[in-house]
């Protein structure tokens, strides 16, 4: 195991939609990762405190200066630059085109793999081309990914689905979500994981509640079962405003962890 992943935190919501607030969640994620109510095992086995597995390299200040998306792509570049593995905490799921550009400068082969309720494949969302509901429209355009594998959509309209169709992309809908993730998988994988991909009974601190989602065993199950390397991944749109009991904190924190368990194995 010669992998480390490194924990990053992209700060940053101005390209929310509908409510802002998930700036505010990777403290909170990281609060929960690294609290004494849980130790830092994954279910696959692998104590995260060991030396080397995992290395934290903090938040970014993305208000202070500069363009925000340069910074978030060269400071994923940095992390790529030093052989780590990013693990980014949103952050508003903006951040994910940013950080896809630097990842295929490193992987001239790619998959990404997008858990969502919602497709973010606009062109523009209320003429915002880097609104958080464009980004997989901004990667695929500039063929960033290879494939573009899309689990728990239960959102699409007309526009999204001609989208989808232009770029090619693979939706695994709830419809005809079987209970596992049962995609070929042939080239390293980036896993985009929007929260709101579960169902708001388990996970009510996001800025758009959409019943009808999986389950936390459902997706920690799809990561496991990922049968390629994990070269990097993010977990966003936690917004931490409409998570009054923090249990949205937590399943975060879940999810982080079994995602850098998988990220470590291979
Ligand atoms: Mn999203
Ligand atoms: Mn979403």
């Amino acid at each position: 195991m010669s992998q480390t992943v490194a924990i990053i935190g992209f700060p940053w919501d101005e390209h929310s939609s509908f409510q802002r607030g998930a700036a505010e969640a990777p403290p909170l994620i990281r609060r929960a990762l690294f609290s004494d109510a849980s130790n830092m095992w994954t279910e696959t086995g692998i104590d995260l405190r060991e030396q080397g597995r995992i290395t934290d390299a903090g938040d970014l200040d993305l208000y202070s200066s500069g363009d925000a998306r340069e910074r978030i792509e060269e400071s994923i570049s940095g992390v790529l630059g030093q052989s780590l593995r990013p693990l980014s905490l949103g952050g508003d799921h903006a951040v994910s085109y940013p950080i896809v550009r630097a990842m295929r400068k490193a992987h001239p082969k790619l998959t990404v793999v997008q858990f969502d309720a919602h497709p973010d494949l606009y062109d523009e969302f209320e003429g915002d081309r880097y609104s958080h509901a464009c980004p997989f429209a901004r990667i695929m355009e500039e063929g960033l990914a290879d494939r573009l594998i899309q689990i728990g959509i239960r959102t699409m309209n007309a526009h999204q689905r001609a989208q989808a169709e232009r770029f090619g992309v693979e939706v695994v809908d709830m419809r005809s979500w079987n209970g596992s993730l049962s995609v070929t998988l042939d080239s390293p994988v980036y896993v985009s994981l929007d929260v709101d991909v579960l169902d708001p009974a388990f996970a009510p601190g996001v800025s758009h509640r959409e019943p009808g989602g999986l389950s936390v065993r459902d997706v920690i199950s799809a990561i496991q079962g990922i049968d390629a390397p994990i070269v990097g991944a993010d977990v966003v749109e936690l917004n931490p405003r409409n998570d009054p009991t923090g249990v949205t904190a937590i399943v975060c924190a879940k999810l982080v962890k079994e995602l850098a368990g998988k990220m470590l194995e291979s």
